[in-house]
């Protein structure tokens, strides 16, 4: 038989500390180790009875205090105490843990005051991290308003300063167009004078040279000197005649017009002068309305000076053609094609008195008024020389818009 001796003491000292009493007994037997060291070798009743459990006075005013609490298990060292009991696996040993309520409820009270301020800091983390981001968020949009704002005081300087700018060149639009205006206004009445003093000394030469012949009884002589002097107010009158058709401005006047009428009417006014002569006369035309805004008589000066040019050009050719033809649409457009010699100055055509033909044939007018005319109407008329033979002349004029048109 082996008898060994364990020394448990050493566990009665390691275990205070756990719980607030504990023991170590055999079934039904005495206490085999405890904190309380007086414990040792008693039954429990015993050993918890040898520390007086609080009087029944003392044990009333623990529970008023504490009313919500369970009946105590077990009383140690006069303090209710939560017993709990483990099996040791050792010869059915029994393991009592006495732990007083208040050692679980300061532990349960550390955790949750562990809880609460782990909370409280996610909490505090949170609303620091919502007030970062709500701080960004403003400083973002007030950065964003503040570059708005700038930008747009920046458009607005740059508005007004265009809008000062649009106003210069207005001006200067205004100045520049009066000047030309002035400047076409002496060159035309140098022009002009300068056309008219030279028949205008013509006739009075003829007319002193008339009166010589008259007194000489040299009747036909004088005859043909009245001739010339009638040839030349013949000139002084187309003259005029052309002056007057350009001075007679009309952006007042302006009304809706269908070229197609003023076409025919121009042909109309030319029909004489056609039925002179062996000419092939083609006329092409949309057979809707071509509307402009513009002046009848006006229109129908520049198609006459277009088809006298077109006449005086083929008057050499064997089999003269004139094409008329009108196209409307975006603008509306107006051809007159020849196959005369085409044009030998392109240059110069719609200068004022530029004229290649004989004097008395031409003034050299027709061209320039009838290139003015189109301009105040808002279009253009231009010239150029056909690929196959002739001059070719296209007036373009804007259209005038569908509603207007239908009037
Ligand atoms: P005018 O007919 O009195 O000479 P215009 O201004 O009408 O004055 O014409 C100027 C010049 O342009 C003409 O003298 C002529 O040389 C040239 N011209 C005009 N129309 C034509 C045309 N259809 N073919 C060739 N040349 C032309």
């Amino acid at each position: 038989m082996i008898v060994v001796e364990v020394d448990l003491r050493k566990f009665q000292s390691t275990w205070a500390g756990i719980s607030d009493a504990v023991i170590v007994s055999s079934p039904q037997g005495p206490i085999l180790l405890a904190t309380e060291k007086s414990w040792v070798g008693l039954p429990e009743k015993a050993a918890l009875a040898r520390r007086s459990a609080p009087s029944a006075i003392e044990r009333a005013i623990q529970a008023t205090q504490d009313w919500t609490a369970l009946p105590a298990d077990a009383y140690v060292r006069g303090k209710a105490v939560m017993r709990q009991e483990l099996l040791v696996p050792f010869r059915g040993w029994n393991m009592v843990l006495f732990t007083t309520y208040g050692g679980i409820r300061q532990r349960v009270n550390a955790v949750l005051a562990l809880e609460i301020m782990g909370f409280s800091i996610f909490l505090a983390l949170a609303f620091y991290q919502l007030s970062r981001q709500t701080l960004m968020r403003a400083l973002f949009f007030q950065q964003e308003s503040d570059d708005l704002r700038q930008l747009n005081i920046r458009l607005q300087r740059e508005i007004s300063e265009r809008q000062k700018v649009e106003k210069n060149l207005q001006v200067a639009e205004q100045t520049l167009a009066q000047s030309s205006k002035l400047a076409a206004l002496g060159e035309m009445s140098a022009a002009v004078s300068h056309e008219l003093n030279q028949p205008l000394a013509a006739m009075k030469t003829y007319l002193a040279g008339a009166k010589l012949l008259l007194q000489r009884k040299r009747l036909d002589e004088a005859f043909s000197s009245f001739q010339r002097i009638d040839d030349l107010i013949g000139r002084m009158s187309a003259i005029t005649r052309q002056l007057k058709s350009y001075a007679r401005k009309g952006g007042e006047d302006l009304v809706p017009l269908d070229v197609r009428l003023a076409l025919n009417g121009a042909l109309a006014i030319m029909e004489p002068q056609l039925k002179l002569r062996q000419i092939s006369l083609s006329k092409t035309m949309p057979s809707s309305p071509v509307m402009i805004l513009g002046d009848q008589l006006r229109f129908e000066q520049v198609v006459v000076n277009l088809l006298r040019n077109a006449l005086d050009a083929t008057s050499t050719v064997v089999s003269p053609e004139i094409e008329l033809f009108l196209l409307g649409g975006e603008t509306a457009t107006l051809t007159v094609r020849d196959n005369g010699d085409g044009i030998s100055d392109l240059d110069n055509l719609f200068e004022p008195f530029f004229t290649t033909k004989k004097p008395g044939d031409g003034v050299g007018l027709g061209l320039a008024i009838s290139s003015g005319i189109i301009n105040d109407l808002g279009g253009r008329l231009v010239a150029r020389n056909s690929d196959a033979a002739g001059a070719v002349f296209e007036v373009t004029l804007p259209i005038l818009n569908n509603e207007k048109s239908e009037i």
